[in-house]
């Protein structure tokens, strides 16, 4: 399982572990401001493809779970990846 998801200029992508972890989903569900994060309807982390191109770059879900499980990259800057500042 893993989940990503990409408008025009921002991708989200969330790794296998992380993806699968309920606890870790539910984390992202809440920290985000725009609701990129999801849940499916048998718990499963989604990314909003309505809302991806919504992100502010605020950081918060690179906080989360292990370095790296999520990473969001600005296909506007051609996918450079957000770094934690
Ligand atoms: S950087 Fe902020 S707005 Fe963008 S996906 Fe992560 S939590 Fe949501």
């Amino acid at each position: 399982v893993s989940a990503s998801g990409a408008g025009l200029f921002i991708e989200v992508r969330v790794g296998t572990d992380a993806a699968a972890d309920a606890e870790l989903a539910k984390q992202l569900v809440e920290v985000c401001p725009v609701d990129i994060f999801e849940l499916g309807a048998a718990g499963e982390l989604e990314i909003s493809l309505e809302n991806v191109d919504e992100c502010t770059l605020c950081e918060l879900c690179l906080a989360v779970g292990k370095p790296g499980a999520v990473r969001v990259l600005k296909l506007y800057d051609e996918g450079a990846e957000l770094q934690r500042g």
